[in-house]
This record gives C-alpha cells, structure tokens and sequence, in this order.
C-alpha cells in the first residue's frame, strides 16, 4: 500500500495549486462509458440534520445532497475542517441561513433554488471559506486535490484533470486566488457526440425534467 501525504498547511495546498495550473496532464484521459440514460430517482422524503424535520424533495435534489454528503465526509476523513450546510433545502431551516448573508459567499446565486454551502477552514483561528455549489463534480474535484490526485472521475464516468479545473478548486477552496488560470485546452470538434452516446446536455435534460406524476 502506498502511504498518500496529505497536506492540509493553507500555504503548501497553494504552491500545490500553482503548480497544477502551470503545468500539464501528461497522463491519457479516459472518456466515460456511459451511453444510457440514468434513471431518475422519484421524489424522496428529506430528514433535515439539523431540525429532523421532514421535507419531500425532487430525486434530482436527493441524489445531489447524499453525494455531496459522501464526498464531504470524505474530505473530512483526511482531516480537514469541513462542513456541509443543507438548510436551505429544509422547508423549516431555510429561512435561518439569512444568517450567513453578510459573509462573502463565493459562487453566483440561482434565484428561487435551494443551494448547498461548503464551508472549510485550515486553521482553528480562521474564518471558515464558504464556498456555494450544488454540483457533485465540484466536490470530487477538491477531493482529488487534497487526497494529491491529478485527475477525478466525473459524474459521467469521464476522467478529468485537475490542471483544467483551477478556477474550482479556487472557488470551492478560497486558495491561491491570484494563480492564473490556464486557458482551457482546445476541446474536441463541436458536433452530435458519437452514435450510442448521449451527449452531457442530454443526459442533464433528462435529468432536469419533472419526473412524471408517481404511479
Ligand atoms: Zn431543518
């Protein structure tokens, strides 16, 4: 078993940050295999951590808060400060995360929907970070850089590299804020994803859509 040295010092993380964003991946990306539509979970009932009350939630948002739950737990696991705050998606406590407002909150606000607030901290005397985001991607993203990986897995089963994903991990981490970022490498031609695979936009649609009426 090789032993991972996780660096949790706040200035370390942003040489580790520069460096990823002055060099490149040498290593061969994989693309996901994904080429069938995911099915979507009904709506759920959602016990709020905080309260215990019960909210019914959409399967999108379900799925989304376990994840994110998981990964966060995750990064916590290393030994970092980390939390996850999920008010907003309880019809009881979203009223109270007023409270966060006058702390700079990075990330761009979707009016009218409830939203996941990361919170991390390197050192006991800090303010905690708050970063918003409702993406999985985001969180395997921070997961892989504080493990030392290069590269995560995407919700597609597509391998990415870290060395694209800087503005994330300066967003999500509030590190190295003025590390330049890369431009974004030329992607593939525009055009319909190959036969047999559904393209991101379109598995997202179906994704997105309301679930048909229960039964
Ligand atoms: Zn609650």
């Amino acid at each position: 078993m090789t032993e991972i040295n996780i660096i949790t010092d706040r200035a370390e993380l942003e040489e580790r940050l520069r460096e990823l964003a002055e060099t490149e991946y040498t290593g061969i990306l994989n693309p996901g295999a994904m080429c069938y539509v995911p099915v979507m979970p009904k709506p759920e009932e959602y016990t709020c951590p905080v309260c215990g009350n019960i909210t019914t939630l959409s399967g999108y948002n379900i799925r989304n808060i376990r994840a994110i739950g998981e990964i966060v737990e995750n990064i916590r696991d290393l030994g970092f400060d980390v939390q996850l705050d999920e008010r907003e998606f309880c019809g009881f406590c979203a009223e109270s995360v007023k409270d966060i407002e006058g702390v700079e909150v990075v990330g761009k606000r979707i009016e009218g929907r409830p939203e996941l607030f990361f919170r991390i901290r390197f050192d006991e005397d800090s303010d905690y970070h708050i970063a918003r985001s409702n993406f999985p991607d985001h969180y395997k993203c921070v997961l892989a850089f504080l493990t030392g990986d290069e590269t995560y897995t995407n919700d597609f089963d597509d391998t990415r590299t870290l060395h694209d994903n800087i503005e994330i991990l300066q967003k999500m981490l509030g590190i190295g804020p003025d590390i330049p970022v890369p431009p974004k490498p030329e992607g593939p031609p525009k055009g319909p994803p190959p036969a047999g695979r559904l393209s991101n936009k379109d598995i997202l649609g179906v994704l997105r859509k309301k679930p048909d009426s229960d039964d």
